[in-house]
């Protein structure tokens, strides 16, 4: 018997193969597949990213996007978790003035949403210059990537809905993470977007945005109004699954409310004599 070592080899995944488009042509879908979910929470390494929002260039990401706002070139629309970037395509022409960035943590989906908006900028000279994308786990480097008060909109689009109780801490929606969307949405103008298709995962965007004191829901009327509504109901890849399948769509929208201590019955002040609070109960 030998006793040498042989690696067994293994077959090729599809996060093995080469992809194949040259830069300009549409990619193809087929060959950007990738492992459906991941753990956000163990998924750290090899990601870029600067050490402060100042030090991000965005003029890589917007080369051609003349419309720069009073705060120069930025992000103001994100699409968080956005897969192949049908929405972020369609926010492009929806919202013509305003730069939209889709945030994806798999490399390869990541890749392939890049190679469709060089090629949609080719194919329509003019168009398509206002939108990006960027591989990061969101739920690590957004302090890294954006400053505060500068986003108008951040669209959650079928998150993963992590159902077993154990893995909740991995929903990209959450009472830490929603602090910190209100932190980089404006006041009063800024919208947070949810979509799924899982009843349970919407009955929970609803109670923690609900019960976050920096956002409040929207009326059926504001978001019969807002069209990015629609565009998040019908442009995205899992909607269109959705849809297929003739499976419910559950949507809900929050505005990032203005901050207003002297509303909040609990504050820094009266926290330890809060009789809510009590710091002596015993
Ligand atoms: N929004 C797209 C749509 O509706 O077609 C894709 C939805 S897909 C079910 C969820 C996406 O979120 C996946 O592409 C996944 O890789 C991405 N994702 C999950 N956790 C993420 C994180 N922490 N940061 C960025 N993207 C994440």
């Amino acid at each position: 018997m030998s006793t040498e070592h042989s690696e067994k080899k293994r077959p090729l995944t599809p996060e093995d193969r080469p992809t194949i488009t040259p830069e300009g042509e549409m990619p193809q879908k087929k060959f950007y597949r990738s492992r459906a979910h991941c753990n956000p929470l163990s998924h750290n390494d090899h990601f870029d990213y600067p050490f402060h929002p100042d030090k991000m260039d965005w003029s890589t990401h917007y080369p051609e996007f003349k419309n720069k706002g009073s705060d120069g070139l930025r992000p103001e629309v994100l699409d968080i978790g956005c897969g192949f970037g049908g929405l972020t395509i369609a926010l492009a022409t929806l919202l013509p003035t305003k730069t939209i960035l889709g945030l994806e943590i798999r490399a390869k989906v990541t890749e392939y949403v890049r190679l469709r908006i060089v090629a949609s900028r080719k194919e329509h000279p003019g168009q398509y210059q206002n939108c990006s994308v960027l591989r990061s786990n969101t739920m690590k480097y957004m302090p890294n990537l954006f400053q505060k008060s500068s986003l108008e909109k951040i669209f959650f689009c079928f998150p993963d809905p992590h159902f077993k109780k154990k893995n909740h801490p991995r929903r990209i929606v959450s009472e830490r993470l929603l602090s910190e969307y209100a932190y980089f949405l404006k006041p009063k103008i800024g919208r947070l977007y949810t979509i799924t298709d899982v009843e349970e995962l919407h009955n929970w965007h609803v109670k923690h945005c609900t019960n976050h004191p920096l956002f409040r829901a929207l009326t059926k009327e504001e978001m019969d109004n807002d069209p990015c509504v629609k565009a998040m109901y019908s442009e995205t890849e899992e909607g269109k699954k959705v849809e297929r399948a003739g499976s419910n769509k559950y949507m809900a929208v929050f505005e990032r409310i203005d901050f207003n201590p002297s509303q909040m019955s609990l504050t820094a002040e009266n926290f330890f004599t809060d009789e809510k609070f009590d710091a002596n109960e015993k």
